[in-house]
């Protein structure tokens, strides 16, 4: 039994209890009490604002490596997916173990205890196959375990260059060749105490409806989460209305793939009927805010999506950045920009969004909350920097929320485990690993 002593913690209400006892064992949380006073002999001092777990619901690990490279310069979504496949074109098995192990050590970093990885780039360079047709997704299972954070690989079914159109050059690593190779494939993949498997259908320009619905079953059957990428983009809506006459949530319900476990990803471009759906099968959404505004993407309207019955979580997908705060603060302060009006998501909200609910959608609904029981995560938030100075007891959330930053995680505790301690990952040297893994894949 080991026993924390935090100065503040937040256990999921509209504020934060100050003095808060937390015995672990055996990973778990087994007790937890408030309004404690003192720090009792023997117990850990976690100073500063203590959260659960943060959950990163939506990554490619391998975008890493386009930081600071794709953010010059004119374009698109489509013209930057280009430089994208050209970083995708030049990883193996090996050098994308490297890369996403420095990558989840720099999630570590930032309070994230699970990545669910979306996972497309499945074969070799071409579509050639490698010995085991998962040396790619194994890769970055281990990668996870040696970074220390959970991990649901969301393998992806991508089948198609856009509707009807067999995968260009560079997408022939992603695609089996069919709904059925893929899912002999998956089944092939075996979950462990840190390790989830669930499954995703790429997009609706990607795998066609009756595909979708091969993925959607074996998710149903599995039990297992199931996410797709939806609307991101007004030119998917419109290849979708041109061909099917169906929105891309209108066809992912019609796949079957609408129910609780079912996460959309981005959900940018919503049609009030597609806001219904979701909403309607208590979905999550899962945003992006940092890489939709580097992509020019658009502005998600999230809260009608919470309104409707949705749950929120939150991804830093291209990791322009890997910060959940700037990603849980930009869902409320990018609908400001978008509707003019203010306060549409509280701090617990956001917080919830980036923890209990990030992670429920990922397959691990223990962890992500600070409560007996649950999977001992505690992220410890210092409140000593410059950008905190001020904060006060009552309003600490607000603080966080609004201007705390990454580097401000000074311990991580990952199912019991150490894994930061005083901002420095126990295990990955950092930055050195991660700016090794990036030169490495890129020319
Ligand atoms: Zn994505």
């Amino acid at each position: 039994m080991t026993t924390y002593w935090c100065e503040l913690a937040w256990l999921g209400g509209a504020g934060a209890e100050e003095g808060v006892l937390i015995e672990v064992e055996e990973g778990r949380i087994a007790s937890v009490a408030g309004g404690t006073g003192a720090s009792p002999p023997g117990a850990q001092r976690l100073n500063g604002l203590t959260l659960p777990g943060l959950a990163n619901a939506h990554s490619h690990a391998f975008q890493r490596a386009l930081r600071g490279r794709t953010q010059h310069g004119s374009g698109s979504f489509w013209t930057w997916r280009d430089q994208m496949y050209r970083v995708a074109d030049r990883l193996d098995p090996d050098s994308y173990l490297a890369l996403a192990r420095a990558t989840y050590a720099e999630m570590a970093l930032a309070g994230v205890t699970s990545v669910g990885e979306f996972h497309y780039l499945h074969h070799g360079a071409g579509g050639t196959r490698y010995a085991d047709d998962n040396e790619m997704g194994r890769a970055l299972i281990a990668a996870a375990a040696e970074a220390r954070v959970r991990i649901t690989l969301i393998d992806c079914c991508y089948l198609h260059g856009g509707i009807g159109q067999p995968p260009e050059a560079a997408q022939r690593r992603f695609s089996d060749g069919s709904a059925e190779a893929w899912l002999d494939r998956v089944d092939a993949l075996a979950e462990g105490q840190s390790v989830r498997i669930g499954a995703a259908i790429h997009s609706m320009r990607a795998v066609d409806p009756e595909a979708a619905a091969v993925v959607a079953g074996w998710a149903r059957e599995h039990d297992r989460p199931l996410h797709a990428h939806v609307s991101e983009q007004p030119a998917e809506n419109e290849a979708c209305l041109d061909t099917y006459g169906r929105t891309p949530t209108a066809l992912i319900a019609d796949a079957g793939a609408l129910e609780a476990d079912f996460t959309a990803v981005h959900a940018t471009h919503l049609e009030d009927g597609d806001v219904r759906l979701l909403g309607g099968a208590a979905a999550c959404c899962c945003v992006c805010p940092t890489t939709e505004r580097d992509l020019a993407d658009g502005i998600g309207r999230m809260s009608r999506l919470a309104d409707a019955g949705a749950s929120l979580s939150l991804g830093s997908d291209s990791h322009a950045v890997i910060d959940l705060f700037e990603e849980a603060r930009a869902v409320e302060l990018d609908e400001r920009l978008a509707t003019r009006e203010r306060g549409r998501h509280s701090a617990a909200g956001l917080l919830r969004a980036a923890s209990g609910d990030g992670h429920a959608c990922l397959g691990w609904p223990d962890a992500g909350r600070i409560e007996p029981r649950a999977r001992a995560d505690l992220v410890t938030v210092s409140l000593d920097s410059v950008r905190l100075a001020g904060w006060e007891p009552e309003q600490v959330l607000d603080s966080v929320v609004f201007a705390a930053g990454a580097p401000d995680v000074r311990h991580v505790l990952v199912d019991g485990n150490e894994v930061v301690r005083d901002g420095r990952h126990t295990t990955v040297e950092m930055p050195h690993e991660l700016h090794e893994g990036i030169r490495r894949v890129v020319a």
